[in-house]
């Protein structure tokens, strides 16, 4: 047989009939009134496209004399869609004289009408606008719409309703295999060779005399999650009519409303069967389900029931609530978020239902949601948050010294630059929306003019909004829904600690972040930033002094003045972490990124140096690299001009002297950057080591301390083995081993990105997503090599990836021990985590 009948114990498989056909089992086992209901398996409805129709006499001589039917898609996953739902097939004008009689003329007509309107359209492919341009409120309508139907077919409507249910189950096959239908499927996750099922299900009418009409009823709110009853009724209405813009008469109300009648007074005992429907999908189907139902004569049909839309944040909040109510486990309640949706909860977002005016888009760089006037440079934007205002930070690209204004910003939109570019790094560091590589604008300097490809100018004080989700800057403000850290979030992390078996630390440079990084209940900081500390005026003074110094004895006292800031820092952070690990990493950036630019700042620093402008210029040009991320930085300075990392080394001592004093003994982590021969390892341990000497001798105070160093180049990848043995850790900084492996700007691969991966050359942004094969490859080799020579060796993930829920897989399977990515990161990566454990 090519078709089952829809019973209790009929075999519907989800595989073989889709979601739909078993659902309404489900429904039917739960002895829901459904109407007699046939379910066409995959391989019918392609059978069908191909020209072998099922018996369809057998079939609704199943549905009693002269029945009414109507046809749904049943795709394996409702999400893939499938061809609309077509009502009332075996309406012809025998059937239309017996439902006037029993049904009223105007309701006989209606039902006609509509069937006529469907089938025009979807099987004789006619022009949408002509048909159903007719009212059903007309009792003309239905001669015209027939007349119509002849005229452009050159044929009677057909009456054989044998021959209406064939065509109507060959088109909706044939649409399903065709190529528009397959491609959207497809961009929905679904596989190329997705089958489609069909339901024929006997009609409700929903259109008599007495109490008639159809409607939708749900139990939870799908923004909000929160348990209340929703949705519409509409009378003498069919299908998803009541979803429409009916007019306010024809509706009536599902609970009792001020407002008007409903269905709670009307009918209570309908009333009281959708409520107990409503419990039975959510404790047997174990979901909250939005119900179709049809009420015939007061009587109530249950037509199907799907899964209610909901927001993420919904989604959250109604799988704790199962799970609270025992309907769900906690592993199922963690299973049934993804990762990445909690982004959403984590940050404000534009409301979805009020209007945008885009006028750029660029790579969605950190998530969230700003609205703010547009700023042009750091101090403007300082200036505009110290009146109260919000500002959104439009720069070509953004640098170190960027760094105050985009904490005093509230979202960053950047010409140039990519995932990982200075902007996008700070940007996520701080939870702030911001967009990167918008390279269809254009900054006029002279002018402070913002141009948008399409010609828009957008002057400083003009209010934009950017959305750091989708990568999209827009026009004038736009609604904002805060984020939604509440009771069903924090349930749901507690839950997922239970399960995941990887470490997540957070990546935090500042007391702000830490608090987040515990916020978000990192297990520790796992890269701090130290040249991030730096920013402050004093402090960027006091560096430039030390880069200008002739001699190390000038050199050390400009570095004795940072030495009690640096110290403060290191305290701060290690009360506010309480004992988790720590992990500090030494100085990276090449020393000109503390120099100013352009003349003026020029003329500034001679000024607060009391050099002369020329001199400031000479020692600045003799700073300057032709590529500088490749030049000196990371380890070499710190062998080069060894007393930054000597000062760094004694302000993280004293600091764990000072901060043990309060608490649990502190066990600093200290990180070597951008290491790649043994050598250099050998040489910063050992002035470390003696600067740990001095200061236990100085304080009185034991201490220890563990020193690591990042891989980041893949020499030290591949020479993992000799390197780890002076290592006590090793976290791999994919940000630059990525730029590093492929020989790609991390800061100018924005400007061809979109191009690469459109054209399918990478198959994603590597510094987005971890490239397994190559990139991953130095990773488990250096894991390797390292584990061999050192079986302590502790292994973890800095880049930016280590936020990645791909990634975090990857560190898995390799055998790392953490992960650590940005504190707003924290939460996607722990669940991330379970998700891998469970
Ligand atoms: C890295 O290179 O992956 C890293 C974490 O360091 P940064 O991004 O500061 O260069
Ligand atoms: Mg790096």
């Amino acid at each position: 047989m090519s078709f089952t009948e829809i019973t209790p114990t009929a075999a519907i498989e989800n595989a073989r009939h889709g979601g739909r056909a078993k659902c309404l089992q489900r429904l039917i086992r739960l002895d829901m009134p459904v109407p007699r209901t046939v379910a066409l398996s995959f391989d019918a409805v392609h059978g069908i496209s191909a020209g072998d129709m099922p018996d369809l006499g057998a079939m609704l001589a199943l549905f009693g004399p002269d029945p009414l039917v109507s046809v749904r898609p049943s795709s394996e996953d409702p999400d893939w869609g499938g061809p609309g739902a077509i009502l009332n097939i075996g309406m012809n004008d025998a059937v239309h004289s017996k439902l006037t009689k029993t049904h009223g003329e105007k309701a006989a007509n209606a039902l006609y009408l509509r069937f006529i309107q469907s089938y025009a359209v979807h099987v004789g492919r006619l022009d949408p606008d002509e048909f159903e341009a007719f009212s059903t409120s007309s009792p003309d309508a239905l001669h015209a719409a027939l007349a119509l139907y002849e005229e452009e077919t050159e044929s009677y409507f057909p009456q054989d309703p044998k021959e209406q249910l064939a065509e109507i189950l060959r088109s909706m096959a044939r649409a399903w295999e065709g190529t528009t239908a397959r491609l959207l499927r497809q961009a929905k996750g679904a596989p190329a060779d997705a089958g489609l099922g069909l339901v024929v299900q006997k009609m409700a009418l929903g259109v008599g005399q007495s109490t008639c009409g159809s409607g939708v009823i749900q139990f939870v709110n799908g923004q909000t999650g929160y348990r209340e009853i929703r949705g519409r009724y509409l009378c003498k209405s069919q299908g998803r009519d009541a979803l429409s813009d009916a007019e306010d008469r024809d509706v009536m109300y599902l609970t009792k409303d001020p407002r008007g009648r409903s269905i709670e007074e009307v009918l209570p005992e309908n009333f009281s069967n959708l409520l107990k429907y409503g419990d039975l999908c959510r404790t047997r189907l174990r979901e909250e389900m939005e119900i179709e139902f049809t009420i015939d004569n007061e009587e109530l049909f249950i037509l199907d029931a799907v899964r209610v839309q909901r927001s993420e944040r919904a989604n959250v909040r109604i799988a704790v609530s199962l799970a609270n109510d025992g309907i769900i486990s906690r592993e199922e309640a963690v299973l049934r978020i993804p990762p990445r949706a909690l982004s959403e909860l984590l940050h404000s977002q534009f409301d979805p239902k009020d209007k945008r005016d885009r006028f750029a888009k660029g790579i969605a760089a950190s998530p969230g949601a700003a609205t703010g006037k547009i700023v042009f440079n750091a101090r403007a934007a300082q200036a505009m948050a110290a009146q109260g205002e919000n500002c959104v930070l439009v720069r070509s690209e953004t640098s170190p010294e960027d760094i105050r204004g985009m904490h005093a910003a509230k979202g960053i939109l950047t010409v140039r630059g990519g995932i990982t570019s200075h902007a996008a790094v700070i940007a996520r560091g701080l939870g702030l929306p911001c967009v990167v590589g918008a390279q269809d604008l254009s900054l006029d300097r002279k002018q402070r003019k913002l141009i948008a490809g399409d010609g828009r100018e957008f002057a400083e004080g003009d209010v934009i909004s950017i959305d750091g989700a989708l990568g999209v800057a827009y026009a004038g403000a736009v609604n904002m829904l805060p984020p939604e850290l509440g009771e069903g979030f924090q349930t749901l992390m507690a839950w997922v600690d239970e399960f995941r078996d990887i470490g997540v630390r957070a990546n935090a440079d500042t007391p702000p972040d830490a608090h987040n990084a515990r916020m978000f209940a990192a297990e520790g900081i796992g890269l701090c930033r130290t040249e991030h500390m730096f920013i402050d005026d004093d402090r960027l003074l006091a560096m430039r002094e030390m880069i200008f110094a002739d001699h190390a004895e000038d050199r050390r006292a400009a570095l004795d003045r940072l030495l009690p800031m640096q110290r403060a820092d290191f305290t701060e952070l290690f009360e506010i972490m309480q004992g988790l690990p720590v992990c500090i990493r030494l100085f990276d950036p090449p020393l000109h990124e503390f120099l100013p630019h352009g003349r003026e700042g020029l003329r500034e620093l001679a000024e607060a140096l009391d050099l002369h402008l020329r001199d400031v210029e000479r020692r600045v040009d003799g700073l300057r690299e032709f590529n500088p991320m490749l030049g000196m930085r990371g380890v070499r300075l710190g062998i080069t001009v060894p007393e930054i990392y000597d000062m760094q080394a004694r302000a993280i001592f004293e600091a764990t002297v000072e901060a043990s004093k309060s608490g649990d003994p502190v066990v600093p982590e200290i990180m070597i950057p951008l290491v790649s021969a043994k050598r250099e390892v050998e040489m910063v341990k050992a002035r470390v080591d003696a600067v740990a000497a001095e200061v236990r001798i100085e304080t009185g105070s034991d201490f220890t301390y563990r020193l690591g160093v990042m891989v980041e180049t893949p020499r030290a990848a591949l020479r993992a083995g000799e390197i780890a043995q002076h290592a006590a850790f090793m976290s791999f900084g994919t940000n630059d081993l990525t730029q590093m492996t492929y020989g790609l700007s991390r800061d100018d691969a924005g400007r061809f990105m979109g191009e690469y991966v459109a054209q399918g050359v990478y198959e994603e942004d590597p510094f987005h997503m971890l490239d397994a094969d190559g990139v991953g490859e130095l990773l488990k080799m250096g894991a390797t090599r390292g584990r061999d020579a050192n079986h302590d060796l502790t292994l973890s993930i800095c880049g930016e990836h280590g936020g990645n829920p791909e990634s975090i897989r990857f560190c898995r399977d390799a055998g790392f021990d953490y992960v650590s990515c940005s504190p707003f990161r924290v939460p996607i990566a722990r669940l991330a985590a379970a998700h891998l454990a469970l």
